[in-house]
């Protein structure tokens, strides 16, 4: 049982061709023969079919369907489902199981939605591989020798295989759209604030934000319309309207479309087929009525050495609860208290997590504050005046999600540099809080997926997904 969108399954329900149990049954199926991919950390196999089962009750007794009615989703490891296990991939967190609902997934709950599981990660949401994971490698599903992208490499590969309609991921630098361009389907940031963090195990509290993996823009949007909008419970989520995001999608067009262009984002280290494919979908749109405007973002080389300040000075500071005392693991044989702190953290978190609390502990320390911290605050400012500028000329910024194609497993792991390149371009997005989403445009010479990345105005969603959507359309 496979379906090309949403409406397709919502339209076989409501016809009743189909029950929601015999939906998720196929899907339960599927992700058991893909076992060995380590896609899912937990399957929800029992209470997923419990569920669908009385999703079809309630429709056959007349009650109302809600607008994600019967949609089998997957949901990262790093957010809150009360009674299930939450581990963030994290040796830290194995055994630990959440004793609340994040905001998301209640809200998603609300509109009948199904979750099958959970989706394995990079530890903390701290790569872009996955292969940072405590539960093993995913393969990308178009080569099994690459990596998927991460950190929401499960979610993606989930996506893409079949395994859940729509999944949730996480981003704080691209681990939504980077896994997405590289697995080949639709992966949406949104503005930060836009949907509530309540629930969302933090990695950088001022970057992160959820999204949504889907398999194109619309079924995207009508997720976002059911998780957007404040919460009490998360102070910097944004009481800005929610609009009709599928009113302002069909609003876009491409005629006279204003697409910024930054050469910046061109350079010659960008992989050939990449630049090939993506300046190949530019024009196409040109043809057909979109205006290309070169413009220039002369600070991006910055990017990603700001981007690891902050976020790493972040993470230090939330990953500080990880005691070994409150929850999560607690090492075995420590003499005193002191020791017991230490050897927890030392056994419970993996190498990627732990440079990270040592670089963001140095930079936050009181002789390199001025030098790094305060130094990388100001670079996001500007990053922020630059785009703002930007976008009073243009509607969207263009250009490829990751300058190179789904890397091999092991490729990148012993040089931490390069494994952060993967990021160059999704990471100003994040440091500016304005939403992006990648979109698939195509495929390289060796059948591997490529993706455009857009970056629209603040609480430009429903744009946004639009003109990303007349992108993978004319595919
Ligand atoms: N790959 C980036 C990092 O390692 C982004 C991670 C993310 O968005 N969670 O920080």
């Amino acid at each position: 049982m496979q379906f090309s969108s949403y409406e397709d399954l919502r339209s076989q329900l409501f016809s009743k061709a189909i029950t929601c149990e015999e939906v998720v049954r196929s899907y339960l199926e599927r992700i058991d023969r893909h076992r060995d991919d380590n896609i899912y950390i937990t399957v929800f196999h029992d209470a997923a079919l419990e569920r669908a089962k009385a999703l079809d009750r309630k429709f056959q007794e007349g009650g109302v369907p809600g607008k994600l009615f019967g949609m089998p989703m997957a949901i990262k490891d790093n957010l809150a489902i009360k009674g299930a296990r939450l581990t963030c991939a994290s040796k830290m967190l194995g055994s630990y199981e959440s004793v609340y609902d994040a905001t998301s997934v209640l809200r998603l709950e609300a509109e009948d939605a199904i979750f099958l599981g959970k989706t394995n990660m990079d530890e903390f949401a701290m790569g872009s591989s996955n292969e940072n994971s405590a539960f093993g490698n995913v393969p990308n599903p178009f080569d099994k020798t690459r990596v998927p992208g991460g950190s929401s490499g499960g979610s993606a590969a989930a996506v893409a295989n079949d395994l859940a309609m729509v999944a949730l991921g996480s981003d704080t630098g691209g681990s939504v759209r980077q896994p997405a361009g590289f697995c080949d389907i639709v992966g949406l940031k949104p503005t930060y604030g836009r949907i509530s963090r309540y629930g969302l195990v933090a990695f950088a509290s001022s970057f992160d934000q959820i999204g949504v993996l889907a398999l194109n823009c619309d079924d995207a949007a009508l997720v976002l319309g059911v998780m957007a909008g404040k919460d009490e419970r998360d102070a910097t989520s944004s009481s800005h309207e929610v609009p009709d995001y599928q009113a302002a999608m069909a609003g876009v067009s491409v005629e006279g479309l204003k697409i910024g262009v930054p050469s910046e984002f061109f350079h010659e280290g960008l992989n050939a087929d990449v630049a090939r494919i993506v300046k190949g979908k530019l024009h196409e749109l040109r043809d057909q009525g979109a205006e290309l405007i070169d413009i220039t973002l002369p600070e991006s080389d910055y990017a990603i050495a700001a981007y690891y300040i902050l976020v790493t000075a972040e993470a230090s500071s939330n990953l500080a609860r990880f005691d070994g005392a409150r929850y999560g693991y607690r090492s075995e044989n420590s003499e005193d208290m002191a020791a017991m702190y230490v050897n927890s953290r030392s056994e419970g978190f993996g190498r990627e997590v732990k440079r990270r609390i040592m670089l963001g502990t140095y930079v936050l320390s009181a002789g390199y504050y001025d030098t790094y911290y305060k130094k990388a605050q100001q670079v996001r400012r500007v990053f922020q005046d630059r785009y703002r500028e930007a976008l009073e000329k243009v509607d969207v910024i263009a250009g490829p999600t990751s300058p190179f194609p789904p890397f091999g497993i092991g490729d990148k792991t012993a040089n931490p540099l390069e494994m952060y390149l993967a990021d160059v371009f999704t990471v100003p997005a994040s440091i500016v809080g304005m939403p992006a989403v990648s979109v698939p445009v195509g495929f390289d010479s060796l059948n591997l997926p490529v993706g455009m990345h857009l970056i629209c105005n603040f609480f430009e969603e429903g744009k946004l997904l639009g003109i990303a959507k007349q992108m993978q359309r004319s595919l």
